[in-house]
């Protein structure tokens, strides 16, 4: 293995500065070590993040992956901050990946005159295919032409994240009358969730597919899909990037009824997984949020796809330079619950302390993440030999300290089923000389990927991978390491692990 390099696909790794990383040719740069930590940040881009300065800090203070969100953006922009962020990693030293997020299918209400207060008892008109007011009844459009055959009388339809509540009392294909139950102000274009209703809405409107069309063309490494219902929705969004030649990831979205109802084939069929805890907070009762969050979470972690648990981890910082108490304690659960990723929205898109929303959970993952007890998931299903002898290679890590794993992987998934693993207190070094496995290793559990060209000897592998973890700090010279590697012997190659001190 030579030029051990953690640096973007597009350039080759002898003419990448980071190649001084592995000792090849003199430092040029001073090149950040961000301190190990299972647990993954992923920050939302916006005019709070934007500026490179910004940028530079966050991405030097720990965060792992950045998220588009499509809901608020534009292609031009969409293009000039993915090319902004790539800049960033490239001057900084330290890679993250790019979460393309897509809006789905979304319900909102039309344009009004001026925002109108709602009064509670009043009737309302919703209008889905165009049309004019009734009968001196307030009428506001729809942008779903199909919603009055999907709510039937009695329906609850809640508007502007659950602010208003509005009841169904007569529904035709063109009027949908209803009483306001919870009145509010409305203004222009409000989102509407319809709780436990099976929306007719295609799984890719024509605005994800043209967004998506941009982030295949830019390389994201992952989109994110809006309001999965079931795994035909991740089927259609996997053949669409199919047909472009994309190798992104898909993360399905869990914020309604039907996504729980389908829970495990969902996660099954998607790469990974986003508990959307802002909408699904509005599909579902609030006290059964933390029940689906968790059971998302352990389900992801059986059947080892990686889960973010996303929204208001740090609301109050959007306008606090200090989070809740409650704040901490809701990081510091996600923590113990091994999710794979802690996400950052409005905190760092319009909040005035990105940077310390960064710090804070950084802080808060650490010192949990410090205070767990050596352990494993032992209720992992083992399916194969293989992870049977990655069980083992866990056990024997914890066993002899804490200096962790290094495995070597072509397709990521053995740094995959070790994460699965959950082994607290256990880095997972993962060397891989594929662009697209590494990027999808940046969001996994524990795993500290590094995007390398292998040696042709598997020793000299080895060596490599000891002098660079040394040369950047990761390991102390005679720390005992599990290595998990394939050596040959004769014509066969063998799956081994080697119990060895670095040197
Ligand atoms: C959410 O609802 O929690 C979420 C992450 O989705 P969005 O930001 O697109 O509403």
């Amino acid at each position: 293995m030579k030029n051990l390099i953690r640096s973007p696909p597009s350039l080759t790794p002898t003419r990448h500065p980071l190649c001084y990383r592995a000792g090849v040719n003199p430092p040029a740069v001073v090149l950040p070590k961000v301190a190990y930590r299972h647990t993954k940040i992923i920050f939302t881009l916006g005019p709070a993040s934007a500026d490179e300065s910004m940028l530079e800090q966050l991405i030097l203070a720990g965060v792992d992956v950045c998220r588009l969100n499509m809901a608020h953006a534009d292609h031009a922009w969409t293009r000039a901050m993915i090319q902004r962020v790539r800049e960033v990693c490239r001057r900084t030293g330290r890679e993250i990946a790019i979460l393309m997020d897509v809006k789905g299918p979304e319900i909102r209400t039309g344009d009004l005159p001026a925002p109108v207060e709602l009064v509670a008892g009043q009737l309302i008109d919703l209008l889905p295919q165009g049309g004019g007011a009734e009968d001196g009844i307030l009428a506001v459009a729809v942008n779903y032409p199909g919603f009055g055959r999907d709510v039937p009388p009695g329906t609850m339809v809640l508007v502007d994240s659950g602010l208003i509540r509005l009841e169904v009392i007569s529904a035709e294909a063109t009027r949908v009358r209803c009483r306001v139950i919870v009145p509010a102000k409305l203004g222009n274009r409000r989102h509407i969730n319809l709780p436990g209703v099976k929306v007719r809405l295609p799984a890719l409107t024509a605005k994800d597919k043209a967004d998506i069309a941009v982030g295949i063309e830019e390389k994201v490494d992952y989109f994110a899909l809006s309001f999965v219902r079931e795994a035909d929705d991740i089927d259609i969004l996997r053949r669409f990037l199919s047909e472009h030649s994309s190798t992104a990831h898909i993360i399905a979205k869990i914020e309604d009824q039907s996504a729980i109802a389908n829970l495990d084939e969902i996660i099954v069929a998607a790469d990974a997984v986003m508990v959307a805890r802002g909408d699904l907070g509005i599909e579902v009762p609030m006290e059964d949020l933390p029940l689906i969050q968790k059971r998302a979470v352990d389900a992801c972690i059986r059947l080892r796809k990686p889960v973010i648990v996303a929204t208001h981890l740090l609301e109050s910082m959007i306008l606090s330079p200090v989070p809740t108490r409650a704040e901490v304690s809701d990081i510091a659960s996600a923590v113990w619950s091994t999710a794979d990723a802690i996400m950052l929205s409005g905190e760092t898109t319009t909040g005035r302390y990105p940077l310390e929303c960064v710090q804070f959970m950084k802080k808060v993952a650490g010192r949990i993440e410090g205070s767990a007890a050596k352990g494993y998931n032992s209720a992992l299903p083992l399916k194969t030999h293989k992870d049977r002898l990655l069980r083992s290679a866990v056990m024997l890590a914890q066993e002899i300290g804490e200096a962790g794993i290094v495995v070597f992987t072509r397709s990521g998934l053995l740094p995959q089923t070790l994460a699965a693993l959950r082994a607290w207190r256990c880095p997972i070094y993962a060397f891989t000389d594929n662009p697209v496995a590494f990027r999808h290793l940046l969001l996994m559990w524990g795993v500290e990927p590094f995007l390398v060209e292998f040696a042709a000897a598997p020793e000299q592998c080895i060596r490599d991978a000891f002098s660079y973890l040394l040369r950047r700090g990761w390991v102390q010279p005679g720390d005992w390491m599990v290595v998990v590697t394939n050596v040959l012997a004769g014509e066969k190659t063998i799956d081994t692990i080697q119990m060895r001190p670095v040197e």
